[in-house]
């Protein structure tokens, strides 16, 4: 695996892979790698044949009162799990290299997929998402990339920009990878104390007795709500920010529940957020 560090490094990169005619598959990650990072390498070197992996904790998707300068960075580690699974050039570039003049001017805005669920609870935080993967895909030009399931709404305004916006990527989504538990794999894991990682564990039960109320044919959103909303609001400790189930493109509630549509759940435990979904 080979470190990249600058863009123009990177663009020189990706000129001789493409001059070589090679494909590209592009992993962009905030690091802090785990298990579900290391299955979209996995992804991409099925359907890629040079794998890059950028890593960069993005200030412009953090909220003031955020987590940006506690959040996980384990850069040395980081570059041995990617180095063994098989990535070809890790991409870390700075912030000053991508933000040169401090926040950029312009920005790509989310429109109304981003607006209600974690678009609600942390303002602007998409059109950050946004505005940094349209950087690294100018940068990269990857031919695919490759997102976790786990960030359900991040995919579907990312899906968006690149149909509205002619970007040429095409997007594989990975399912969420989960921990023996339950417990969607997360870099803010880490953060939680046992107690807390107990109570967070209530997420993911409550997601999963909505599947299994759907599969036993529940097809009432309002009724799956109320299931999982029963578990959340009885658990001391924990505190719900939303749960709902929505359509997975659109990220409009729905009334019946059809088979692809997703069940979307937040809470917070202690300092930390957790986000889980399900795909009915
Ligand atoms: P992050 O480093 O948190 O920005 O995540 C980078 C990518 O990894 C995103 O596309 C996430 O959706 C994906 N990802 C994070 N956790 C998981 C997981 N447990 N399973 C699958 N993909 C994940």
């Amino acid at each position: 695996m080979q470190a990249v560090e600058t863009i123009s490094e990177m663009r020189g990169v990706v000129a001789n892979a493409r001059a070589k005619g090679k494909s590209i598959a592009f992993v962009p990650t905030m690091g802090a790698l785990h298990e579900g990072h290391l299955t979209l390498i996995d992804e991409a070197k099925r359907v890629g044949e040079v794998v890059i992996m950028s890593i960069f904790v993005n200030p412009l998707q953090f909220g003031p009162s955020e987590d940006f300068d506690r959040y996980p960075r384990t850069l040395d580690h980081d570059a041995k799990l990617a180095d063994e699974r098989g990535v070809d050039f890790l991409f870390t570039p700075t912030k000053e290299d991508m933000y040169p003049a401090q926040a950029p001017v312009v920005m790509v805005h989310p429109g109304a997929i981003g607006k209600e669920w974690e678009g609600a609870v942390r303002p602007h935080h998409f059109e950050g998402v946004l505005t940094i993967v349209a950087k690294l895909f100018n940068i990269v030009m990857p031919d695919v990339a490759v997102f976790g399931q786990k960030d359900l709404q991040q995919v579907a305004v990312i899906k968006a920009m690149v149909r509205d916006l002619n970007f040429p990527v095409g997007i594989h989504v990975v399912p969420i990878v989960r921990e023996p538990d339950g417990l969607a794999m997360s870099s803010r894991n880490r953060y939680l104390s046992p107690k807390d990682r107990e109570l967070g564990l209530i997420l993911s039960r409550a997601l999963f007795a909505m599947r299994d109320a759907f599969i036993k044919g529940e097809r009432r959103a309002s009724a799956l709500e109320a299931i999982g909303w029963r578990m959340l609001e009885r658990v001391v400790g924990l505190t719900p920010r939303y749960l709902a189930v929505v359509n997975a493109d659109t990220f409009q509630r729905v009334n019946t529940v059809r088979h692809g549509d997703a069940a979307i759940g937040a809470v917070r435990v202690g300092e930390t957020r957790l986000i889980d979904n399900i795909i009915f």
